[in-house]
């Protein structure tokens, strides 16, 4: 009976690819800005290989001096970072 008239047969609801905003990230290196899908995701940070000192400090702790950080492909290659694989 009464339909709503904004739906136009099945799918009168589609949804778009972008939603608003592009997310740009920043290039840790060159500064630039990149696409997030074509940056490659690098974890920073400082990792304790001694033992000893692992033991002393907690992990969260160590884990609070990583940080993600974005590469440009450019840079990524000029930094010998590998791509993750992709399908
Ligand atoms: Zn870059």
């Amino acid at each position: 009976m009464a339909r709503n008239p904004r739906r136009k047969g099945r799918d009168g609801w589609k949804q778009s690819k972008s939603r608003g905003k592009p997310s740009f990230v920043t290039c840790e290196c060159c500064g630039g800005k990149v696409p997030r899908h074509k940056a490659i995701p690098w974890t920073q940070g400082f990792r304790i290989t001694d033992p000893v000192v692992r033991q002393a400090v907690d992990d969260r702790y160590v884990h609070t001096f990583s940080r993600k950080v974005y590469y440009c492909p450019k840079c990524a290659r000029f930094l010998g970072i590998r791509k993750p694989k992709r399908r």
